[in-house]
């Protein structure tokens, strides 16, 4: 349909506009364990699993020191330490402790990147599990561990009487580099606010997903445009501020979020983090960025 065809059109200029989603790894937060899903989240049937572009070793790089070398002699009262006496370990820098890349709350900002070969390893299509009104036939991928709470989410939405769209999902490293190298083609001067460097998108994370509205257009007055600031403005735009903690989901660039994310205010790039997280952070009044820098040691620019 000429709609969806202006749409797709849409999406990939939107894609690359959108800037969202970098990369980096942070510890893991000391009080919150919020990996389990809400407990509204349905049963679902065994998801199709789409892991080609995944890249064998991919968290290797992240694992946590689980084994830190100590002295293994003590010198005498009377004697000078042995040379064997002498700790042996290298100290251990910030990259030894990054966080895997696949954990939820892996930082990702235009400073702090993902590997190049970094991908998630339990991709599922969205297409298998929501309707094309709401997926408008978009191929996207989103990880295993956020489908649960999205369908109960979208299912809730529409029973609310609004109609959210889902415009993009997962992006692979490869697809970043290629929308990067288009910006900087093309509008080299705005390149570094209208996209993200490849490895510096949340989108490489799985777990993020960038919301639509019907209304959008009418508001802004351009015709099928789908993303703008003014999605906050929207039906769907609204209840996503509101509620959308409550299934696990976060705002990640809200307003005044760029001097430590990079990105301008994004009001439908929506991350999972998980319900306690998510909650966590909305009755706290911050976002995961600034509350992981604020709060944990700098993770290391691989
Ligand atoms: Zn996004």
């Amino acid at each position: 349909m000429k709609k969806y065809a202006l749409i797709w059109l849409g999406i990939v200029v939107g894609i690359s506009i959108l800037a969202g989603c970098g990369t980096a790894s942070a510890s893991p937060l000391p009080t919150l364990a919020p990996t389990s899903p809400p407990p509204t989240a349905p049963t679902l049937p065994p998801p199709t699993v789409h892991d080609e572009t995944a890249v064998a070793g991919a968290t290797s790089i992240a694992q946590l020191p689980t084994n830190i070398p100590q002295p293994t002699a003590t010198a005498t009262p009377t004697i000078t330490p042995s040379p064997t006496a002498t700790p042996t370990a290298t100290p251990i820098g910030p990259c030894d402790a990054r966080m895997p890349q696949d954990d939820l709350f892996t930082i990702v900002t235009q400073t702090y990147g993902l590997s190049r070969d970094y991908a998630p390893q339990d991709l599922v299509l969205l297409t298998d599990y929501l309707p094309v009104e709401v997926t408008l036939g978009y191929p996207t991928e989103l990880r295993q561990v956020a489908l649960g709470p999205l369908i109960q989410m979208i299912a809730d939405m529409q029973n609310a009487g609004l109609q959210p769209w889902i415009l993009s999902g997962y992006r692979s490293y490869s697809a970043q580099a290629i929308s990067w190298e288009k910006w900087n083609r093309e509008e080299p001067e705005r390149a570094a606010i209208l996209s993200a460097r490849p490895g510096h998108s949340e989108h490489q994370l799985g777990t993020t997903l960038d919301f639509g509205s019907p209304e959008l257009a009418d508001i802004v007055g351009i015709e099928d445009i789908e993303f703008h600031t003014y999605f906050y403005q929207t039906s769907e735009g609204i209840w996503l501020a509101e509620n959308a903690h409550r299934y696990g989901f976060t705002l990640s660039y809200p307003r005044g979020a760029q001097e430590l994310t990079g990105f301008f205010y994004e009001p439908w790039h929506f991350r999972y983090v998980g319900e306690e997280m998510a909650t966590f952070l909305r009755d706290a009044g911050t976002y995961l960025t600034e509350y992981q820098l604020i709060n944990q040691p700098e993770p290391c620019i691989p």
